[in-house]
């Protein structure tokens, strides 16, 4: 049987966030099977929970940002992406304040935290998300689609003019397995302009970006004195995001997702056309004592144990 997974013990850490720049305590906690991962705010009282799903999607602005009840949780994609890249079907994140802290723009703090305590397995199958139709949407010349695949791919396209960028691969597909997440897409940092700063502050937008949790480009070049962390960390964050984004969806994928210059308000159009399209897609589970994982998530359960 392909179990699901959750934390083997809370683990905390503090940090940023990115949008507000107010300070955020932020633990996970481990959670019964068929939880999902619910997003906790401790600020209120009582706490109130916001679960991490497509439906609940509120906010597409430079983020995913939830609203369930009249509570908001923004900022949800970087931290979504490491579950589903390490394979955490069940998690409590319980939060400080309104938004998941940035820490250093990529989701590799979190795989981090997530490794260093490990994960159990819990004694129910743990349900993909199969695509059985293509979907697609699109919004002027942007597009994503979903199509049937027998494992999790991901490809992406960007389309900057930009003299940085268009030096770059703006272009990259990947086949998920949880070694390869960690290895070639879990430290793609975000990304921004700076000729878009000024207009973000404006806006009350970006107030706790640095150079510590964000890649910033000027018209010719990186201003990080580290430089990027891989030579198309661009399109490959555009894949970490898309990950975190399609996690929202309830559980793993099996298909292929496909998209150009897309961004978190089209992933979040193209899960809930998904979702209401019953023919489209159904849950699978491998129930059967002898059941191979789809070969995408054999390696989720190399974790440590
Ligand atoms: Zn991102």
């Amino acid at each position: 049987m392909i179990r699901q997974y959750t934390l083997r013990q809370v683990v905390r850490t503090r940090g940023i966030g990115l949008h507000g720049g107010s300070p955020v305590f932020m633990s996970l906690l481990p959670a019964p099977p068929n939880t999902g991962i619910v997003f906790r705010r401790t600020d209120l009282s009582p706490p109130r929970d916001v679960p991490g799903r497509a439906e609940y999607v509120a906010e597409t602005t430079l983020n995913s940002g939830l609203a369930y009840d009249g509570t908001k949780v923004t900022t949800v994609e970087h931290l979504m992406s490491a579950l589903a890249g390490l394979g955490v079907d069940n998690c409590t994140v319980e939060l400080s304040a309104p938004e998941v802290p940035i820490m250093d723009g990529s989701a590799a703090p979190f795989v981090y935290l997530i490794q260093s305590i490990g994960l159990v397995a819990q004694p129910v199958p743990r349900r993909f998300l199969r695509v059985r139709q293509p979907v697609q949407v699109s919004d002027g010349d942007k597009w994503a689609r979903l199509e049937p695949y027998d494992g999790f791919r991901l490809g992406f396209t960007i389309d900057f003019d930009h003299p940085l960028l268009a030096a770059t691969d703006q272009r990259a597909s990947f086949e998920f397995s949880p070694a390869a997440y960690v290895r070639e897409v879990s430290r793609a940092r975000t990304f921004g302009f700076m000729r878009e700063f000024e207009w973000l502050r404006s806006k009350n937008l970006a107030l706790g970006a640095s150079l510590d949790n964000a890649v910033a480009v000027d018209d010719f070049r990186v201003l990080n004195h580290e430089g990027l962390r891989y030579g198309d960390e661009f399109v490959r964050h555009k894949i970490l995001d898309a990950i975190g984004d399609l996690y929202l969806l309830g559980g793993p994928l099996l298909g292929a997702y496909s998209a150009h210059k897309s961004g978190h308000a089209l992933n979040n159009d193209l899960a809930r056309a998904l979702l209401a399209d019953a023919q489209a897609w159904e849950w699978v589970v491998f129930a059967d004592a002898r059941a191979q994982a789809p070969l995408a998530y054999a390696g989720m359960l190399e974790l440590p144990a």
